[in-house]
């Protein structure tokens, strides 16, 4: 199990990882300063009536670095505007020198593959304390994420060879071609080309795993005895469940600091670039955790039942 692990943080400590938020990055084309730009829609942690925490940008040398600001932590610096990222309209600006880099220039560095991704802040859950929690990722963090990373090329060989197919999905993204079209899958300006492109690594790992317990699960049910019909729809039904997990454990779907959670995609019907994302623990015991989906579909299967 992936959780034992400990891929998404280690169990047993106080403040428990529900989230991470990862910032797309790309280099500054200023010759003269190469810094590395977090692309970021904007800075809110939580943004409530009674609760605003950001994360602060600032510069150390040639490098962007932040901390957690705001309520319970230290003071929102004067003149900060966490509504105003580093990026709109894919035209990014640098914070080390201020210049900017316009729309098509982002585009072809992603294209390129000159575009990377950075983990900036863990959004974290005390289980004897109300609210969220935040801090700034750490090496640790990165550390973790590396095994996550490893592990997944052994987990990719393993499956390939027992399922017979690409475990990753490699099936092209929609081209949108047509009116409208475009921007709603405007991952593919982005050089995500494959399905396989709209998660990271530890995503695609918690991903294929499940998958991988799913088809499991059908197989043991049948040995221990139960009827086949009734393993094929207990099965079915974990499957519509990892639909719903998919779209929360994708690259694409959004922190919201108005409910201090992860957006899953498809919340608009599109495929639409995203600069910022939130990454689900799938066993953080929150939104987008594994059990948390399957027992919302528990509540609705047996409520249906008794009609
Ligand atoms: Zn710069």
């Amino acid at each position: 199990m992936i959780e034992k692990k400990g891929y998404f943080g280690e169990s047993g400590e106080e403040y428990i990882p529900v989230g991470y938020i990862w910032a797309r990055t790309i280099p500054c084309q200023n010759p003269s300063c190469g810094a590395e730009i977090p692309l970021m829609r904007q800075f809110w942690l939580a943004k409530k009536s009674n609760k605003k925490v950001a994360l602060y940008p600032y510069v150390e040398g040639k490098e962007v670095k932040f901390k957690v600001v705001g309520d319970g932590y230290e003071d929102m610096p004067a003149g900060f505007d966490p509504s105003k990222g580093t990026v709109k309209g894919a035209i990014a600006t640098c914070l080390v020198c201020g210049s900017t880099v316009d729309a098509k220039t982002t585009r072809r560095l992603f294209q390129e593959g000159k575009a990377g991704e950075r983990m900036v802040a863990v959004v974290l859950h005390n289980p004897k304390k109300k609210g969220k929690f935040y801090r700034v990722a750490n090496g640790k963090d990165m550390e973790v994420f590396g095994q996550a990373e490893e592990e997944l090329e052994r987990k990719v060989e393993e499956l390939r060879e027992k399922w017979g197919i690409e475990p990753i999905p490699d099936e092209p993204t929609p081209e949108g071609k047509g009116k409208g079209a475009e921007r709603a899958f405007s991952v593919r300006n982005y050089g995500l080309d494959t399905w396989g492109d709209l998660f990271n690594s530890r995503q695609k790992l918690a991903l294929i795993t499940f998958v991988d317990k799913v088809r499991e699960a059908y197989h043991r049910m049948v040995e221990e005895g139960y009827e086949e019909e009734y393993a094929r729809a207990v099965v079915t039904y974990l499957g519509l469940n990892f639909d719903i997990f998919a779209t929360y454990n994708c690259s694409l779907a959004r922190y919201r600091g108005d409910t201090e959670s992860i957006e899953r995609i498809f919340d608009r019907q599109a495929l639409q670039m995203l600069w910022d994302y939130g990454e689900v623990n799938p066993f953080g015991k929150s939104r987008g955790d594994w059990l948390e989906i399957l027992n919302f579909s528990v509540r609705v299967i047996e409520n249906n039942s008794k009609i």
